[in-house]
């Protein structure tokens, strides 16, 4: 859309507000601020915007953001920024409200609970700078990483639903970084496929920021493209954390803050488990909740800016100690030195054992909430496999995209695995459906998931039901295999620490002294989040004992260096 004079027309802001004198203050002040980029618009009532805003639809104009009182006459504010996100779901919405009204209070809490508003703001909003202006500029922010996606570092070029498309375009967006996603079919995926000579064999291939290509590239070949650095030094860490979700963050940041020298390695990507959440609404100081995404690559910048080092896409293969030393053998044969060890594996989904899953994984099935999928769910159905909260989660996430979420679950309530507050928004999702006492247990389709079987626990009866997606949430195992022989693990595979460790059990703590609080039957070697035996599957706690574990590394460090002295 262009305006008169062929430049681009900008994108609107629309404030409503019934109080005209309140409406002028804030319209002016909004335009003072943001009136280079956007176009501010008013109205007065819930219907005189929405009239506005279907002739905005009509015209082909863009909307960024949308401000409304909470008691916008006619409607209300929150069933007006309801009608007025039909038609634009990309627009912010910042509902707002009088200091000191109880009532305007509680329809808040309401609104962001159930996710009807992005963010909240009072009346009067002065200093602007301090309250309007913030509020404002993050939800732009939001709009525009949607709306305004930035330059592509990375042009995939592959199949929609091939399994390596899938795993490759996953690594880049959990890893932040930029990239388009071309099939060979679309006229950039064509152009390229001309541009570098490739055939359909060569697929998924990658062309990078400075036109290399890339073809059916491993995950190493990728970070090193991207400039990442996939060696060490050769020098003895004091600490290396084995694992970057919240946990390996965590330690990451203390032990880097408090000047230890720190290697941080993962084999996939930044943030774990945690990154692959849409929405955190339980970790301390985000009343609103944030990304996995957003939480894990700030608490990375916070690690990088105090001197962690992190290699990626490297996997710990086994550990053992080496005069006063810990050595980790990662999988590729490198060795890493390191005085102290922090594992913080955390656990991976528990697989779904039913025919036809495992050959179209990628292509249709998949493990966790797969957000860079949802997209291409648009007016498609989706199946959802699990009953506790990450199933919840994402059966939220994916009814944004697809037309239809089923969420299967095998108990006869939700309520014994969810917690209240999803449950209450999934009730008034119109377009999610739980089936109980559900099981999958067929998925079908040559190239990709076109249906799966429903089977009902009660009565044994089997439905097939049309599925381009079928998302597995049903429970997870520690991810330490590699551990064996090296460490005390329980019998599920979870690592023993503290009070915990058996004292006849083999490998057998070889001190006198008991080992400390996190630390696993090797000593200097700690285990920290879900990966321990009796964690608590938080954020939080996660966070927690990559915390604690760095106190428990400086107490180590320090008797070690009396004992070398
Ligand atoms: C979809 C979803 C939504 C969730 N939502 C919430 C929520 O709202 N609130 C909440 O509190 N919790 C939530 N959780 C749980 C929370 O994410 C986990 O408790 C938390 O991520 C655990 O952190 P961690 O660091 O212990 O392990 P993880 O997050 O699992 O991270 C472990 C990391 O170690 C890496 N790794 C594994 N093996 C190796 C190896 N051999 N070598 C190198 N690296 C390795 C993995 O690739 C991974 O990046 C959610 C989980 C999921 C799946």
């Amino acid at each position: 859309m262009t305006n008169g004079r062929g430049a681009p027309r900008k994108p609107v802001i629309l404030a409503v507000d019934a109080h005209a004198a309140a409406l002028r203050d804030l319209s002016s002040d909004l335009r003072r601020r943001f009136g280079a980029d956007y176009r501010v618009l008013t109205a007065r009532t819930a219907s005189a915007a929405l009239a506005r805003l279907r002739r905005l639809q009509a015209s082909g104009d863009e909307v960024a953001l949308l401000l409304a009182d909470c008691w916008v006459p006619e409607t209300s504010g929150v069933e007006f920024l309801g009608s007025a996100h039909a038609l634009f779901p990309a627009a912010q919405r910042l509902l707002m409200f009088t200091f000191g009204d109880t009532p305007a209070a509680d329809v808040i809490r309401q609104a962001t609970t159930f996710q009807q508003a992005d963010n909240c703001l009072p009346k009067p909003w002065h200093p602007a700078e301090q309250l309007l202006y913030p509020a404002v500029s993050d939800l732009l922010a939001a709009w525009s990483r949607v709306a305004r996606p930035g330059p592509e570092v990375v042009q995939v070029i592959a199949q929609q639903w091939a399994p390596r498309s899938h795993e490759i375009r996953d690594l880049l967006s959990r890893n932040g970084v930029p990239f388009g996603f071309y099939t060979p079919d679309s006229q950039h995926g064509t152009e390229v496929m001309h541009y570098a000579g490739l055939i359909e064999d060569d697929l998924p291939a990658l062309k990078m920021f400075d036109d290399r290509v890339l073809i059916k590239p491993a995950n190493a070949d990728v970070a090193a493209a991207l400039g990442a650095r996939t060696r060490t030094d050769g020098d003895t860490y004091d600490v290396t954390v084995i694992g970057a979700g919240p946990a390996g963050l965590a330690a990451a940041v203390y032990a880097a803050s408090e000047g230890l020298s720190t290697l941080v390695l993962e084999t996939e990507a930044l943030g774990g488990q945690a990154g692959t959440s849409s929405m955190i609404r339980n970790y301390l100081g985000f009343p609103r909740g944030i990304s996995g995404t957003d939480l894990t690559a700030r608490a990375y910048e916070q690690a990088w800016t105090f001197g962690a080092e992190f290699l990626f896409f490297k996997t710990a293969a086994g550990l053992h100690p080496d005069s006063g030393r810990i050595i980790v053998d990662l999988r590729d044969g490198e060795q890493v030195a390191s005085r102290t060890v922090v594992v913080a594996t955390g656990v991976s989904y528990r697989k779904l054992a039913i025919p036809g899953a495992e050959a179209l994984l990628g292509a249709g099935v998949f493990y966790g909430a797969a957000s860079t999928e949802a997209p291409a769910l648009h007016g498609r159905q989706a199946v959802i496999v699990g009953g506790a909260n990450s199933a919840g989660q994402a059966a939220i996430h994916l009814a944004e995209h697809a037309s239809d979420v089923i969420l299967t679950v095998r108990g006869s309530r939700l309520a014994d695995r969810m917690s209240e507050y999803l449950i209450r928004v999934i009730d008034r999702t119109p377009n999610i459906r739980v089936r109980l006492n559900t099981e999958v247990t067929g998925a079908h389709g040559s190239a990709r998931l076109q249906a799966v079987t429903l089977t009902d626990r009660q009565t044994g009866t089997t439905e097939r039901i049309t599925s381009s997606a079928l998302f597995v949430l049903i429970g997870a195992i520690p991810r330490t295999d590699w551990l064996a022989g090296a460490v005390q693990r329980e019998d599920n595979g979870f690592v023993l620490t503290g009070g915990a460790i058996t004292p006849a059990a083999a490998p057998a703590w070889p001190l006198s002294r008991a080992p400390q609080l996190l630390e696993t039957s090797l000593p200097g070697v700690y285990a920290a989040g879900d990966v321990r035996h009796g964690s608590l599957k938080r954020v939080a706690a996660a966070v927690g004992e990559g915390a604690t574990a760095i106190r428990l590394v400086h107490e180590q460090l320090d008797v070690a260096t009396v004992l070398d002295g």
